[in-house]
């Protein structure tokens, strides 16, 4: 089942015209979870556990596939260090952590982001 907004069109955009990039920018509100230099947390706008959250580059890098380089590493390396954080602050034990990438893997907004999901006994496999 394809997902609303998970378009080529969405996935050609540039990150920077993205909405995550307005609120990075501080144009858009957010609720925001965590942020620091290098990374923001905030609330996913549909939350579709008890606990969903986004963690995103503050620098614009729209998805995987475009990951390259040293400072990506080190960006990407900084969010997976963040996610625990995040679980704390937001007291739960065991999530789920997604990518999607592209069109096939449903990504709706081209701005790298990660989801946080749980507050709830999850199931597997995924769609
Ligand atoms: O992986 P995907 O690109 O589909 O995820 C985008 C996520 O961004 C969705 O879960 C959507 O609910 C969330 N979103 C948000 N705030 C917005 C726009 C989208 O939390 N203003």
């Amino acid at each position: 089942m394809s997902k609303p907004g998970a378009t080529a069109e969405a996935n050609r955009q540039d990150p920077k015209d993205t909405i995550f990039a307005k609120i990075v920018a501080g144009q858009i509100p957010c609720k925001k979870v965590y942020e620091d230099d290098l990374c923001l947390v905030f609330d996913d706008i549909a939350p579709c556990a008890p606990v969903h959250c986004l963690i995103i580059p503050k620098k614009p890098i729209g998805g995987v596939s475009d990951l390259d380089g040293e400072e990506h590493k080190k960006i990407l390396g900084h969010m997976m260090v963040t996610i625990p954080k995040v679980a704390e602050i937001k007291g739960i034990d065991g999530y789920r952590l997604v990518i999607n990438e592209g069109v096939h893997g449903c990504q709706s907004v081209r701005w790298l982001h990660i989801h946080i999901i749980g507050g709830k006994q999850l199931s597997w496999p995924p769609g």
